[in-house]
């Protein structure tokens, strides 16, 4: 059976300084409706702030993915939230009208609480798969197509977005890129190195314990600031696209060139000179082979980089303001990239970067000939 609705499961949330199912009573209430303008806001990159900011500023996205430890705690942020956006006499708002503060004591606010406010879903994976089901997910899409009932936006929670299984998710990824008005979706996770990348570079990340998304090495940071900057600098055109091209191929054999010579030094090859033909064939091969796959692991590592920025030229070119930008330090040039195509333009581009990426990672491809059928694909 289907689990759609908050109502399917009998569960209190956890919310402000209520006792959690753990019975360890929360520290402090959900941070959410804290005032902010008021004194300093404990960290200014906390989650809870930047959402409030990005709010405040009238900017409210469609798909955010909220990332901690504790689901039941995401639950609770990500209830909080939906509470927010409906509240029918918020006792804050920002410039556009998004509340910012909801009031507690309001037939929707009051609904949301007894689990029953109709433009409030929650998807929690199956009990007995344990994953969330493409029956779920459809019946959720079903939902969400009609207009809100009694709030301003209907909410659709998905908690254990890292079980979805690729069947759920092909029949989601269309609506979560595209949702209709007034919907807003929050996937919540505790395990985001499960979570395809598909949907994550879908979502603006909120990190509930300050990790952050995809890591780089000091060099593919420096060369992707360089990708970045080159690509503000070159104007749309094949030549542009080749020049871009030619440095990320580059790049890339200089990083095979490292891994082959820090493997080979630390083969058994290099210790031994006397050695029986079957074992020098062994200890060849194993070495070929640990070769290749530390470089696919790298590279994968590095092609993500470069996905994160694309997402963040998309972000930006839906104008979704800087707040939660990947990559703080480059939003002009992001920004200045997004002014030249459109969101969608800027969609395909990841689009076209992560079919990259799969074939590499799922196949034997010509790895020059994907990043060229790839990249020159890209509209930059
Ligand atoms: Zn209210």
């Amino acid at each position: 059976m289907p689990n759609v609705g908050g109502r399917g499961k009998k569960r209190a949330w956890p919310s402000g300084n209520e006792v959690a199912n753990s019975g360890i009573a929360l520290a402090k209430r959900s941070p959410y409706n804290r005032p902010v303008p008021n004194g300093v806001p404990e960290t200014e990159t906390h989650p809870i702030q930047l959402l409030r900011r990005s709010l405040a500023n009238g900017r409210l996205g469609h798909a955010y993915l909220f990332v901690g430890g504790d689901i039941e705690s995401l639950e609770s942020h990500a209830v909080e939230l939906a509470r927010t956006l409906n509240c029918q006499t918020p006792k804050a708002t920002g410039e556009t009208g998004i509340p910012l503060e909801p009031c507690r004591e309001c037939t929707a606010c009051r609904k949301v609480d007894s689990h029953n406010f109709p433009d409030l879903d929650i998807l929690r994976p199956e009990m007995k798969s344990r994953v969330i089901g493409v029956g779920q997910i459809r019946g959720l899409i079903q939902k969400v197509s009609l207009k809100p009932t009694e709030g301003r936006y209907k909410v659709a929670i998905i908690s254990g977005a890292d079980r979805m299984p690729p069947v759920t998710i092909n029949a989601f990824l269309k609506t979560l890129e595209e949702p209709p008005e007034r919907t807003v979706f929050m996937l919540l996770t505790a395990h985001p190195e499960k979570v395809i990348d598909t949907v994550l570079s879908r979502c603006l990340r909120l990190n509930f314990e300050g990790e952050t998304g995809v890591q780089l090495d000091a060099e593919d940071e420096a060369w992707l600031q360089s990708f970045v900057g080159m690509t503000v600098q070159t104007n749309e055109g094949l030549m542009g696209r080749y020049r871009l091209l030619g440095n990320l191929v580059s790049h890339l054999s200089a990083k095979r060139d490292g891994i082959e010579e820090i493997q080979q030094a630390a083969s058994p090859l290099t210790r031994h000179d006397d050695i029986e033909p079957a074992l020098r064939k062994k200890w060849e091969s194993e070495l070929e082979a640990s070769i290749e796959s530390e470089y696919r692991g790298q590279r994968s590592q590095f092609l993500a980089g470069l996905q994160w920025w694309l997402r963040d030229v998309w972000l930006a070119a839906m104008q979704q303001g800087r707040e939660l930008l990947h990559f703080q330090a480059w939003a002009d040039a992001s920004e200045a990239v997004a002014k030249r195509i459109s969101a969608e333009q800027a969609l395909e581009n990841l689009q076209s970067l992560e079919a990259t990426q799969r074939l590499l990672e799922t196949t034997n491809v010509q790895e020059a000939l994907a990043l060229e059928v790839g990249l020159l694909k890209l509209k930059l």
